[in-house]
């Protein structure tokens, strides 16, 4: 496809380059709408693919080409979400060791074993070797603006559902131990997805409104519908800030 991408751009042929860019953008979407939808076609695909012996991998998008191709072609409205994606995986995710540790001959190195075991679960790798120093430094800064804004948004979360918890005014003891029980429950709500966004790396995931939550017991109702409705509620937001967080201004 890139050939005629690049020679849609040279000679300006305009409904060719848009049609390619249009397919190029299905994998890496500008809208957060459509990136929730290509996740969760992903979850698919993956549950019917993982465990068997192939690797899902290098039939999924690789966010370094998408990179490579929205510079050279200008196409940076799929900027974001290759970096996004990116920003998801540890730099040992390295797509240079898939033919390695893919084709068993490991020879007891332990990084290639462990990289072929990440493979068999569905983990995704990228070519973080190829990314230039100025996109390392991309990455490194939007991962650190990304934590920052999920750790403000569960402070925030918290600080405020414990004002609008039913027993925040207790009238009598048992209600001043549910008040406890509360504030210790939202906590821990906080804490335990500050936990999963060390794990996972990928707030856009944990902050759906649809996510699996295990909320403690002793948490009241308003408490929780208040703290999950915060966190969805800065999503759009988080999406919206990526473009800033990763400082794509000078490319
Ligand atoms: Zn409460």
């Amino acid at each position: 496809m890139e050939p005629i991408l690049r020679l849609a751009t040279k000679y300006d042929i305009k409904w060719i380059r848009d049609d390619i860019i249009r397919i190029i953008s299905e994998d890496w979407p500008p809208e957060l709408e459509k990136w929730d939808f290509n996740e969760d076609e992903l979850d698919v695909f993956k549950s019917h693919r993982v465990g068997g012996s192939d690797n899902v991998d290098l039939d999924l998008p690789e966010p370094y080409e998408a990179i490579r191709i929205a510079l050279q072609y200008e196409i940076p409205d799929i900027l974001t979400a290759a970096f996004y994606h990116l920003s998801r995986l540890a730099p040992l995710a390295d797509r240079r060791l898939n033919n390695d540790a893919m084709s068993g001959t490991s020879n007891g190195d332990t990084a290639l074993d462990l990289h072929a075991e990440y493979l068999s679960t569905g983990g995704r790798t990228a070519w973080f070797g190829l990314l230039s120093k100025n996109q390392l430094l991309q990455l490194a800064r939007g991962k650190h603006e990304i934590e920052n804004f999920f750790h403000n948004v569960c402070d925030d979360a918290r600080a405020s559902t414990s004002k609008r918890c039913q027993f925040a005014t207790p009238r009598n003891q048992e209600e001043r131990v549910k008040r406890k029980h509360c504030l210790e429950a939202t906590e821990h709500l906080s804490n335990s997805r500050l936990a999963e966004f060390g794990r996972t790396r990928d707030p856009l995931k944990i902050m759906r409104i649809d996510h699996p939550t295990s909320p403690p017991s002793q948490l009241c109702g308003t408490c929780l519908e208040h703290f999950q409705r915060l966190v969805y509620g800065s999503r759009q937001d988080l999406w919206y800030h990526l473009e800033n967080f990763f400082d794509f201004s000078g490319h």
